[in-house]
C-alpha cells in the first residue's frame, strides 16, 4: 500500500493546495462530532457535557462546538469574548482560572457568565464589583480537593496550589457569598488532566461527589450545580489504550443514582478539552532538507515547536516521546529507514520525531504529525524566531 493520507476524506496534498502553504493545522470536525455522540451515548443522560475551549480556541471549531456542547468553559476574558462571538450562550458558560483581573470579573458579571472562584480574595473582589454594578454575580466555588486524579498527566489538586479554595475554607465562603446576595451556582472540582485509567477517573468522580456532598452539608446549602471536572485522556504513544468511556459512564450513572440527598436537586457537568478535539487535528509540514549527520538521517521541515510544542515534548511532559507521525504521500507504506524529523528553529529542542521508522521521505514531501487538535497552535510559542503562526483550517464544521 502506498496511498496518500486523507483528512476528512480529502487528500492531504489537495488540502495544502487549497490552503496555499505549509505548515498547516487541519481539523476534521466529523471526528469531533462522532466522539461527542459517543460520549453522549456513554454518559448518564442528566450529565451536561461542556467543552473546555483552551484545548483548541480556533473560532470555526468553537462555533461548531457551541452548537454541540451543553456549555463552554473559558479561562480568560479573551476566550469568553470569543466564545460569545462564536454563538455560545453566556448562561451556560463558566470562567475558571487564577488571577482574574477586575475587568474580567466585571465583564463576566455583565455577561451573566458563572465565575468559578479560585480564592477568597477573588471572591471578595467579585462581591465588591457586584455591589458597585448593582448586578448579581453568578459564582461557583472552585474547590482544591483533598485528593488527586491518579495517573493524571497534569495534576491540578490535592496539594498546595494556585487553583481553587482549600476544602476546609469552602463552607464559610459559600455562606459569605450567599449572605452578600450573589447567585451561588455550586462547586467546580477539577483534579487533573490526561488520565487513561478508567478506574482512576471512576474513583475521582466518586470522591468528587462525596466531597461536594460533605461541603454542602458543612455549608448548610445544596449546590445548584456541580462541575465534576474532566481529565479524560487520549492515547498519544505506543501501547497506550483509548479510555473506556462506557465503563466510566456506567459507573457515573450508578454514582449519581445513589448520590447523597443534599445533591438530589443538583445539576451535573463534566468539562473536556483534549478528549473531544485532540484526535481531530493533523499538523502538516514539508521537508525542506534531508541530511546525514554521523550516520543519522535528519528530515528538516518548515514547521517546528513554534507551532507544535507538545509534539516536541516540551509542553507538560517529563520524558520526551514521539507523537504518531507519517509521510503524508506514502501513508501506510512500510518503513524503510529510521529518521529524525526536526523543525526549522535554531534549538535542539525542536524535534518533532526522534529516530522514527518511516518510509523514505525526500525534499518536498509532507510529514503529518497526528494528535494535533488540542494544545497545538494556541499552546505553542509562534513568535519564537519570527516564523509566525501556522494557518488552521476546519473541515466538516
Ligand atoms: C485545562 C482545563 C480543562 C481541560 O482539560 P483537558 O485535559 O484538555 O480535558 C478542563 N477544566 C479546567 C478547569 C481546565 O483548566
Amino acid at each position: 500500500m502506498n496511498d496518500e493520507l486523507l483528512i476528512g476524506g480529502q487528500p492531504a496534498s489537495a488540502i495544502i493546495a487549497a490552503a496555499g502553504e505549509t505548515p498547516l493545522f487541519v481539523y476534521d470536525f466529523q471526528i469531533v462530532r462522532a466522539r461527542f455522540a459517543a460520549l453522549r451515548a456513554a454518559m448518564p443522560p442528566e450529565l451536561s457535557l461542556h467543552y473546555a475551549m483552551k484545548a483548541n480556541p480556533f473560532s470555526p471549531l468553537v462555533t461548531a462546538m457551541s452548537a454541540l456542547a451543553d456549555g463552554i468553559d473559558v479561562a480568560s476574558i479573551g476566550e469568553m469574548r470569543l466564545a460569545i462571538q462564536c454563538g455560545a450562550d453566556p448562561a451556560h458558560m463558566s470562567f475558571a482560572g487564577p488571577g482574574k483581573r477586575d475587568a474580567e470579573l466585571e465583564a463576566a458579571i455583565a455577561a451573566g457568565v458563572t465565575l468559578n472562584c479560585e480564592s477568597a480574595g477573588e471572591a471578595a473582589r467579585t462581591l465588591a464589583i457586584m455591589q458597585r454594578m448593582g448586578r448579581r454575580a453568578k459564582m461557583a466555588i472552585r474547590v482544591n480537593p483533598d485528593f488527586e486524579l491518579k495517573g493524571s498527566g497534569m495534576r491540578m489538586g490535592g496539594r498546595a496550589t494556585a487553583f481553587g479554595v482549600d476544602s476546609p475554607q469552602v463552607a464559610a465562603l459559600v455562606r459569605q457569598i450567599m449572605a452578600e446576595g450573589a447567585d451561588w451556582r455550586g462547586f467546580h472540582i477539577y483534579s487533573g488532566s490526561q488520565a487513561l485509567d478508567p478506574d482512576a477517573i471512576i474513583e475521582m468522580q466518586a470522591a468528587t461527589l462525596a466531597l461536594a456532598a460533605r461541603l454542602a452539608d458543612e455549608a448548610g446549602a445544596s449546590p445548584p450545580h456541580l462541575n465534576l471536572g474532566g481529565g479524560f485522556g487520549i492515547p498519544y504513544f505506543a501501547k497506550e489504550q483509548p479510555l473506556d468511556i462506557a465503563r466510566i459512564g456506567a459507573a457515573l450513572g450508578g454514582a449519581l443514582a445513589a448520590r447523597p440527598a443534599v445533591l438530589a436537586d443538583t445539576g451535573f457537568a463534566i468539562e473536556l478539552g483534549r478528549w473531544l478535539v485532540g484526535e481531530c487535528g493533523v499538523y502538516l509540514t514539508r521537508v525542506i532538507d534531508r541530511k546525514q549527520s554521523q550516520g543519522e538521517t535528519f528530515l528538516v521541515t518548515d514547521g517546528g515547536l513554534h507551532h507544535q510544542l507538545a509534539a516536541s515534548g516540551n509542553f507538560g511532559t517529563v520524558v520526551r516521546r514521539n507523537y504518531p507521525i507519517a509521510v503524508a504521500s506514502r501513508f501506510g507504506a512500510p518503513a524503510e529507514e529510521t529518521a529524525t524529523v526536526v523543525g526549522c528553529l535554531c534549538t535542539p529542542l525542536d524535534k518533532l520525531g526522534d529516530q522514527i521508522a518511516l518510509p523514505r521521505a525526500d525534499v518536498g514531501d509532507v510529514i503529518a504529525v497526528f494528535m494535533a487538535g488540542a494544545y497545538g497552535a494556541s499552546a505553542s510559542p509562534s513568535a519564537f524566531l519570527g516564523h509566525g503562526p501556522a494557518p488552521e483550517i476546519l473541515l466538516g464544521g
